[in-house]
């Protein structure tokens, strides 16, 4: 067995919220970012704030680019003349729609969850920013320093006012500053993909010339390819997979559901996920749309197949 070195990743607010993007990093990046035991996945203080506000409107913008065009299609059904075709394609269309719902919520919406579940029970570091820092970040902006700050010029280039990106980078330095007083050996990335407020103009893979010192100095390196550091890492990782919705798919048939026992919810809930043993043998579920929980009245060793 190969015994490789603990790295650090320290992740930018714009991958998390990538992680859980349909048809944008595929499945067994996230698992190599988060279940590796190698990897040790820190997100600045500031980011998870950033996720705290735009986890909500993202899932549901995710959601709504692969429902929305189905939802839109229902209403050609008028094209149909004959009543019985109409019925037929709204009942085709109805039942894509429950599937690709489902497909949505179980691969994607699990890891919304996933990243949330982890940032609000503390299982991830979340470094904060120190008050020297705080001072610098002050002084950079007072003197529009680049590449977060710079005031509006002559050829067009609006004011930059990037507090939040400077906060971020900062708590990594003071992070990776706090590691190095003890572990000199160990390897620190910092991942983002906002290439416009971190990286050189001609050169995005490149940190910008005014940041690269801070780095260089705690030898941390910059990366806008999360693929591209995992597979350095783990070289003999399995990273070919085809469509991660298509994949889940045997698993969203009708007869892994049951409805919702909460008459005011039209949620259903997956017998193999959102139920779990209890107490006295039995199974319990629990809706993960509106969190209502009941026991079902089958018992532990009826498990369900
Ligand atoms: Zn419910």
């Amino acid at each position: 067995m190969t015994v490789r070195k603990q790295t650090v990743l320290i992740i930018d607010a714009d991958i998390l919220v990538k992680l859980c993007q349909p048809d944008y990093y595929k499945a067994w990046m996230f698992k190599a970012l988060f279940e590796d035991p190698w990897n040790k996945v820190v997100i600045p203080e500031i980011a998870t704030k950033e996720w705290k506000l735009s986890k909500d409107k993202k899932f549901t913008e995710f959601h709504d680019q692969i429902i929305n065009p189905l939802e839109k299609a229902k209403k050609i059904s008028s094209t149909f003349r004959s009543l019985k075709e109409r019925k037929n394609f709204e009942d085709s269309l109805n039942k894509l729609i429950k599937f690709r719902k489902r497909e949505f919520y179980y691969t994607f919406g699990r890891k919304f969850e996933f990243i949330d579940y982890r940032i609000n029970r503390d299982l991830v570091t979340q470094p904060q920013l120190t008050t020297r820092s705080k001072s610098i970040i002050a002084d950079l902006a007072l003197n529009k320093e680049r590449p977060f700050f710079c005031s509006a010029d002559l050829k067009n280039n609006d004011e930059k006012f990037e507090v939040k990106d400077a906060y971020g980078f900062f708590s990594a330095i003071d992070y990776a500053k706090s590691l190095r007083k003890n572990d000199e050996n160990i390897d620190i990335y910092f991942i983002t993909e906002k290439t416009e407020n971190y990286s050189d103009f001609s050169n995005k893979s490149k940190l910008h010339e005014n940041l690269a010192p801070y780095f260089e100095e705690l030898n941390i390196q910059y990366s806008i390819n999360l693929k591209g550091i995992l597979l350095k890492l783990n070289p003999l990782i399995d990273s070919s997979e085809k469509d991660e919705m298509m994949q889940a798919n045997k698993y969203l048939q009708d007869q892994y559901f049951i409805d919702c026992k909460n008459k005011d919810c039209d949620g259903e809930v997956h017998l193999k996920v959102d139920c779990y043993w209890g107490n006295f043998g039995f199974w319990f579920a629990e809706c993960p749309k509106c969190k209502y929980e009941w026991r079902t009245n089958d018992r532990i060793e009826d498990d369900y197949n």
